[in-house]
């Protein structure tokens, strides 16, 4: 009998807040002991930069194993794929002399069509009447749209329809019978997304393009694995916007926690032994949605401005917060996180007291439970604990007994109350300015 068996060497790399918790500096240290990088939700609203020859590029779908020789970057089928975008980040990459011939894309990945983006304007601008400020708010690259449509089915294009042109006309001729009336009424400036003609023109040309990088990514994948290989597994947005058990409906629209990994890639979770959950030192949000410990006064000022935290490509500010603990032990649990990257850690210096929430108070009672839904999210009351802050800079920092012993445990408070060891200890955004933990008697015992 031939017995399946893989070795749990695979690792994930997930956001447990709501994004930017520095995700791409932590896959970037680890990526060269890996054999593919793997990115298996989200679509181009995700991503990060990363520096080549002294230029910054912004990575929305390639995976940062490009950067890494003889290592693939798989798109697999969980990803919606904008290919004018992709085909734009592969070009700016190759020009810069990156080898992209190992970006591969699942056959099974969608296509985010014009006519998507289209339609994430016009819902917004349908829904804003009636919404108001309740509306979700997208970054309008037609991801919620092309995530739709694959549930819809018939009328969805995906990666290797751009390579049969009668399949692909087919799909676009019947997703146009339904849009057509929407957008003309709400989106009329949208005439480009509607020509049947120029769009299946439009696609076929990416099919030409892309038809030497598409694949069964889930064939790959699991060749890979029963070769001994370890892939490692990109999440893009992070927990708390997963769709299904995050802040809902302030969430984005595919499963963004560690559990997207099967469904969005065909591999079975089993096989990733280790999630590093990358966690920042406080809480950010950007848009709209609940966050309890959300801080509108000088100190959160200072946290912006000291962490930078300005949205990469509109400039606007983020949400700031203390960090909510209550918030982490259920993102570690939705994820089986095995170990935490506690990011940005050095932002937190030059405060007399730092404070992190260890309760919600609600209807009167304390709870440490965390109900996702907007609705409930919005009417706790954050239970703070006080911890004495630091003032060294700790940017120089490269061992845990360099750190001062305020923010030694500051650390050490984060993990008891998550139950989960830190094992990385971001000080600032160069790859030097890393801690490893080494932890020899489990969690909460190192120091
Ligand atoms: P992602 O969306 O989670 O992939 O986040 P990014 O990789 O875009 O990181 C967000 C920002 O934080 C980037 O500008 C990083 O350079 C920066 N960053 C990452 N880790 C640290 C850290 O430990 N300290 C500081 N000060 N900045 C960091």
């Amino acid at each position: 009998m031939n017995t399946l068996s893989y070795n749990q060497d695979s690792l994930a790399v997930v956001g447990m807040q709501w994004g930017d918790e520095g995700k791409g500096k932590v896959v970037d240290l680890l990526a060269s002991e890996f054999d593919a990088i793997v990115r298996y939700n989200g679509g181009a609203n995700a991503g990060h930069s990363v520096v080549v020859n002294g230029k910054r590029f912004a990575l929305h779908l390639v995976p940062s194993g490009v950067l890494r020789e003889g290592c693939d970057s798989i798109i697999a089928n969980g990803v919606v794929v904008d290919p004018e975008q992709l085909l734009r980040e592969i070009d700016g990459l190759t020009a810069e002399g990156v080898d992209c011939s190992r970006v591969l894309v699942s056959s099974r990945a969608h296509v985010v069509m014009p006519y998507h983006k289209a339609e994430d304007a016009a819902r917004e601008r349908a829904l804003a009447d009636s919404l108001g400020s309740k509306a979700v708010g997208t970054t309008g690259r037609g991801i919620g749209p092309a995530y739709a449509e694959k549930v819809q089915r018939a009328s969805a294009v995906r990666i290797g329809d751009l390579l049969i042109p009668d399949l692909l006309r087919e799909r676009v001729r019947a997703a146009l019978a339904f849009k057509r009336p929407m957008l003309e009424r709400w989106a009329p400036d949208a005439t480009y997304a509607l020509d049947e003609e120029s769009l299946i023109e439009i696609a076929l040309g990416w099919g030409d393009k892309l038809k030497n990088r598409v694949i069964d990514s889930t064939i790959q994948l699991h060749d890979h694995l029963e070769q001994g290989r370890k892939l490692l597994f990109e999440g893009a947005n992070a927990t708390l916007l997963d769709v299904d058990h995050g802040t809902y409906p302030f969430v984005t629209s595919s499963s963004a926690s560690a559990l997207g990994i099967a469904p969005g890639s065909g591999v079975p979770a089993s096989v990733v032994g280790r999630i590093i959950g990358i966690a920042k030192a406080y809480q950010t949000r950007v848009g709209a949605g609940p966050m309890p410990t959300e801080l509108t006064d000088a100190t959160g000022d200072q946290i912006r401005e000291r962490g930078r935290e300005f949205g990469t490509t509109t400039g606007r500010p983020r949400r700031i917060g203390w960090l909510d603990l209550v918030a982490l032990r259920y993102s570690a649990r939705i994820n089986g996180v095995t170990e935490i990257a506690l990011t940005l850690l050095d932002v937190l210096s030059g405060f007399d007291e730092l404070k992190v929430c260890t309760a919600y108070e609600i209807g009167g009672e304390r709870t440490i439970d965390f109900d996702p839904a907007a609705a409930s999210l919005d009417a706790v009351r954050p239970v703070y604990e006080s911890l004495p802050g630091f003032d060294e800079e700790i940017t120089g920092a490269r061992s845990f007994g360099d750190l001062p012993s305020e923010a030694r445990a500051y650390i050490d408070r984060v993990q008891s109350f998550v139950g989960v060891p830190i094992s990385i200890v971001g000080v600032g955004p160069d790859r030097e300015q890393t801690i490893l933990v080494e932890h020899e008697a489990g969690v909460g015992s190192i120091g």
